[in-house]
């Protein structure tokens, strides 16, 4: 029997506990491995280091990526319009794989995606999967890879898997009763969902669902729904961040407290104007760079952006962590120098009760950007200037740029007003 202590404790692989130097070497040796071989075997990738006038040996470490350009997911669509199927991103040639998989875009990737990857397993590990576990995979199975990559990855930690796939939920519910599911795997709004099928079904999920562990990804996981389900079921539900093309990018511990780097690739937080690499806290686009021979993306875009803490962590691992998913790169405003996301507003506005409106107006001045949170209140307030105080703090420690508040009648700001305003103009 693996107790809720057991499923929090212990990793998958001793690469987790390596010293900051150690990765550091790791990452490097992998690094010039993995751009050797792609530069021979993937036309893409070579074309991405001839372009950057660059030669594979000029890659020695981690820092010099940054020579290299970031290739998005809309680049992946229109270099494989060019050369299909694979936009030469394949290292291996088509006649050898064992799958195809299809992501919308369409984008069609090699498989298999695992081939010496134990990323997805390590993040399993820490979400507290063990051998012996009856796993439950509610994503999908059909055209993309994500399912197996999961299946797979379970069966590297000696579970067993139920490829369930999407939707069906009666009959997802009846299978996690009478198989005595222990780990499900799925969006977490599914998982919300088929408790709520249980119940509708005459069942008492915590008495007869066997449930232990969930491992949820492609949503945001709420806080409070986490909390509710958690307490409710009696189970640990660990989110994870990753892409169909790249794989895992991040995943969480025991701790809760933000996403471990998987070891067996390289995360870097870019600048996305710059392609600069930025520092813990610092927020910019979450760039992935894998050792997968069959597909070696080499400097790969997620589009989401995020920060970093490199912060030790009470289970013992010791990659940094991804924090929160703030949003996507095309949405942010960069504002003395920082990015503004419309999702870093609302994150301010949420602090105070007092707020039910606002948004930020960026203008320049004498050369220099001045931002203005403008905000409508809920009622008129007894003492705006030390709530517009707190609310400057508020800003300055999510936003990281000083702003002027401005209080605002109730109902000025018309409904669908864009959340940050850019009325700079540049000369
Ligand atoms: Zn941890």
């Amino acid at each position: 029997m693996v107790t809720k202590k057991d499923r929090c404790s212990g990793y998958f692989s001793k690469l987790e506990i390596m010293t900051e130097s150690e990765r550091r070497r790791y990452h490097n040796r992998k690094l010039k491995q993995i751009i050797t071989y792609a530069y021979e075997k993937a036309p893409a990738v070579k074309k991405k280091i001839d372009q950057a006038k660059i030669k594979p040996g000029d890659i020695k470490t981690v820092r010099d990526l940054e020579k290299l350009p970031i290739t998005e997911k809309a680049d992946l669509i229109s270099l494989q319009k060019k050369n299909p199927p694979f936009g030469g991103f394949n290292g291996v040639p088509p006649e050898e794989l064992g799958r195809f998989f299809i992501s919308p875009g369409p984008i069609y990737e090699p498989g298999e995606l695992v081939y010496e990857d134990t990323r997805w397993a390590q993040g399993l590990y820490a979400g507290g999967f063990r051998a012996g576990d009856i796993c439950q995979i509610t994503f999908n199975f059909h055209l993309v890879p994500f399912g197996f990559m999961l299946d797979s990855s379970l069966k590297l930690l000696g579970c067993r898997t139920i490829p369930a796939g999407v939707g069906n939920t009666e009959l997802q519910v009846r299978v996690m009763k009478d198989l005595k599911v222990t780990g499900f795997l799925g969006t977490p709004s599914f998982l919300f969902a088929a408790v709520q099928k249980a119940k509708e079904m005459g069942l008492n999920p915590p008495k007869d669902l066997n449930l232990k562990t969930a491992f949820v990804a492609a949503e945001m996981l709420p806080e409070s729904l986490r909390d509710s389900l958690e307490s409710e079921l009696g189970l640990m539900i660990r989110q994870s961040y990753g892409t169909a093309d790249i794989g895992c990018l991040g995943f969480e511990c025991s701790q809760k407290n933000g996403m471990h780097f998987p070891d067996d690739c390289i995360v870097e937080i870019v600048d996305p104007q710059t392609g600069k690499q930025c520092n813990p806290g610092e927020i910019g686009e979450v760039v992935g760079t894998c050792f997968n021979k069959v597909y070696p993306l080499i400097r790969f875009g997620s589009g989401d952006l995020s920060y970093v803490s490199d912060e030790p962590c009470p289970c013992g691992r010791t990659s940094p962590r991804l924090m929160k998913i703030i949003g996507r790169v095309d949405q942010v405003t960069k504002v003395k120098g920082m990015f503004i996301h419309p999702g870093l507003v609302d994150f301010v506005a949420a602090k105070f009760s007092e707020i039910c409106a606002c948004q930020v107006v960026v203008t320049r001045e004498g050369h220099q950007d001045r931002m203005i949170f403008r905000t409508e209140l809920v009622r008129p307030c007894s003492d705006p200037t030390i709530l517009s105080e707190a609310i400057g703090k508020a800003i300055q420690e999510i936003l990281r740029v000083r702003g002027e508040v401005e209080f605002l009648p109730k109902g000025s700001l018309p409904e669908g007003a864009k959340k940050i305003e850019d009325k700079r103009v540049w000369e």
